[in-house]
């Protein structure tokens, strides 16, 4: 399952929160019923916030605590777009702020207050809360291991319980009171940034550890448990008088705890537009609580439209969804999206998100001073070259490597920038390419060391070593030699690597492997330093040593399988599913649909004969676009509409055949997945490659020529 698929629940989610939040400024049930109102705006909608932070949580504060030694460059990233973010929010509404007569006789004090804690709009609270709360978890994260910076915050949540929902309670004591009349005087509620989103941001860190299976149900029972608490406690409270605000309870925290674990396990898919649909919605509502106010005195009409809290309710949730809609779908789509291209009969999509947090995640994985320097090579992995590489470009990305000079003449002339590394042999005749195209090529044995010497070539070279592949290289003994060439009067030697045969497996005699060739290759080093050789640029990690030996400096990582978002095995992209997200979905066209009655053959051969009357469904794709040809003899399948069709017959070069017996209503045209998402169903790369007994790199590798490529 990778990361879409399972967080599908989440996704949905913010869009029903951004809803409750919505009523929460709008209280939609108080003109019937001031019970039903407080059920719904003080209780039910209060789990909404918390799910947000939970969110921020999850997927960015959790890193603080894996990935400790750039965590200080996360947080300064989240709180730039956040800050960004918020920056636009506060500009937007000033005029309305001014209009609303928010920001009468405001000192200095005032606006620190609303900047920093309170939002300066009632809403925006959240933005500062958000990036102030990421603050206080990162500042005890440097001090504190996970277990002791949720005790404290949860402490910080105590503090805040009695300045909220239990400030009753408090100010019976007179100690306490003035304890909380201090808190009051720089900010005027306790749910901010200090005392509320810390303990969610933390407990969003623990769903991302949390690995124990939690069934749906028990989840739910829990949940359900946890909410009828939750109801109890605030109507008791409400009832005695004792809440100065309604933002936190006790039982909060269980409902947020199970209610969470349950959308975990709920596997729907959510388009990235719906994603953002509710983040807008969420920024722009409260405008359009102000303009449907406007519109509604203007026209008479307060009576029906705001009055009535339920149709302002509806009014303005209707105005912010189709101004979020808008601002989501008619904003321009990215260069190069070129839709029209899915209307072709067979495609590889390229999630540039995905592809942008995996290089994200494996900087983060590299020792200090060390780059990415990608492998693009067989058209990155069949993502496309061209594509990925200019995407990495504009991620600053300033290396790749390539398997032939060819690749790299076909970057090159669509404009990527930096370092191009062949790492294949080059024939004598294509060296003038490489010149000309500002390529690096690889020295692959001393044999080819000479022939480029002879060339009389300015040459930029990377010394390939070989230190116990035995491929590609000079031996890592051959030290004279290979000082020799890094003093060559025309080959300038930028760099010197190696490459490890065992870094993907965890048998103690891959292991033992690795070890051997890296003392091989530090050998050589030492010996060359010792000789008074000044190193050039130093590299030996692809993707499994970057994840399993992490340990292994250098100056590069040529990261390849990773980049793409998954690894070699279905079992490997598994364990590292958290971490990686796939970046290809592999899609065609349905392009006939027809009765097979019992008895009746379909495609080549006889193989496959209909035991009883079905349906199938003719795809548009076949083994010529990479779509293994052995696959439907083990099983393989695709979805369509969000279900599992197994395939039938053989694969033909064009076409292949699928049993849409159990699924109703294929028809002409209907998009089929065969790797990626639909609905809550997943087919990875990895199946493919388990089931036809081969590796992800092969099948990817494999993406036929005539699939256009798609960056979405
Ligand atoms: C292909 C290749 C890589 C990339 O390997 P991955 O396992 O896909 O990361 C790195 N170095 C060399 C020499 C290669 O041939």
């Amino acid at each position: 399952m990778n990361a879409k698929s399972k967080n599908g629940g989440l996704d949905a989610f913010r869009l029903f929160a951004a809803v409750l939040v919505i009523a929460i400024h709008t209280s939609p049930l108080a003109f019937f019923n001031a019970d039903a109102d407080f059920f719904l705006t003080r209780i039910l909608a209060r789990v909404a916030v918390p799910f947000f932070f939970m969110v921020t949580g999850q997927f960015v504060v959790s890193e603080f605590f894996i990935d400790r030694e750039n965590a200080g460059r996360r947080l300064l990233t989240y709180l730039k777009k956040t800050g960004v973010l918020y920056g636009v929010a506060v500009l937007l509404y000033i005029p309305i702020g001014i209009y609303a007569g928010h920001y009468k006789e405001l000192g200095a004090a005032d606006v620190l207050r609303m900047v920093f804690f309170d939002g300066t709009f009632y809403h925006l609270w959240y933005f500062p809360a958000c990036m102030l709360g990421a603050v206080v978890v990162f500042g005890l994260s440097r001090l504190l291991r996970l277990r002791s910076v949720t005790a404290v915050t949860a402490l910080l949540y105590v503090v805040g319980l009695f300045g909220d929902s239990y400030y009753g309670l408090a100010v019976k004591i007179p100690a306490v009171k003035s304890f909380y009349d201090g808190i009051f005087s720089f900010c005027d509620y306790t749910r901010n940034g200090l005392f509320f989103a810390p303990l969610f941001l933390v407990l969003g860190v623990w769903m991302r550890l949390w690995k124990k299976e939690l069934s749906v149900g028990a989840a739910g029972i829990a949940a359900a448990l946890a909410f009828g608490g939750m109801s109890a406690e605030g109507f008791f409270l409400h009832a005695n008088q004792l809440q100065r605000h309604d933002s936190m309870y006790v039982c909060l925290v269980l409902v947020m705890i199970f209610g969470y674990r349950l959308l975990l396990g709920w596997r729907v898919q959510v388009s990235k537009r719906v994603r953002k649909i509710g983040a807008w919605v969420y920024i722009v509502h409260p405008a359009f609580i102000v303009v449907v106010r406007g519109f509604a005195g203007a026209l008479h009409m307060e009576k029906l439209l705001v009055e009535n809290s339920m149709v302002h309710f509806l009014a303005v949730t209707l105005c912010s969804f189709a101004a979020a809609w808008l601002l989501v779908c008619i904003r321009p789509g990215k260069k190069g999206s070129g839709l029209s291209g899915k209307k072709a009969r067979a495609w590889v999509e390229v999630d540039h998100d995905a592809l942008a947090h995996n290089v994200r995640f494996l900087q983060s994985c590299l020792g200090e001073g060390c780059e990415l320097m990608p492998a693009v090579k067989a058209n990155a992995y069949g993502h496309g070259a061209l594509l990925v590489a200019k995407q990495l470009n504009r991620m600053g990305v300033r290396a790749f490597c390539v398997a032939s000079a060819a690749e790299g003449v076909e970057l090159r002339k669509g404009g990527v920038r930096g370092e191009i590394l062949v790492l294949g042999y080059t024939h004598p005749s294509q060296l003038r390419l490489l010149k000309r195209y500002r390529l690096t090529q690889s020295i692959v044995d001393l044999s080819y060391a000479r022939c480029l010497q002879e060339s009389g070539m300015r040459l930029h070279v990377h010394i390939g070593v070989d230190s116990g592949m035995h491929r590609l290289g000079i031996p890592a003994a051959r030290v004279e030699e290979i000082a020799a060439l890094m003093e060559d009067r025309y080959l300038k030697v930028d760099g010197i690597y190696t490459h490890l045969a065992t870094s993907d497996g965890t048998s103690s005699a891959d292991r033992i492997y690795v070890k051997k060739q890296v003392t091989a290759f530090e050998g050589l080093l030492g010996a060359l330093e010792r000789m008074g050789c000044e190193l050039p640029d130093v590299h030996l990690q692809a993707s499994y040593g970057v994840l399993n030996y992490p340990e292994l400096a250098g100056d590069y990582a040529r990261v390849g399988i990773a980049l793409y978002g998954v690894l070699s095995t279905e079992a490997d992209s598994e364990e590292w599913g958290e971490r990686l997200i796939p970046v290809m979905s592999l899609k065609a066209r349905v392009a006939s649909v027809r009765a097979l009655g019992t008895g009746e053959s379909a495609g080549y051969g006889t193989g496959f004969t209909a035991t009883h009357d079905m349906h199938i469904a003719t795809i548009a794709i076949g083994y010529a676009d990479g779509v293994p040809r052995e696959l439907s003899a083990y099983g393989g399948e695709i979805l369509i509409r969000g279900r599992r069709a197994p395939m039938i017959g053989r694969i033909c070069m064009d076409q292949l055949l699928v049993d849409v017996s159990d699924i109703g209503q294929v028809r002409q045209g209907d998009i089929a997945v065969l790797i990626g998402c639909s609905g809550g169903e997943e087919i990875t790369v990895g199946d493919v490659a388990d089931r036809c007994g081969t590796i992800t790199n092969e099948v990817l590798s494999r993406m036929g020529e005539r699939l256009e490529r798609l960056a979405v």
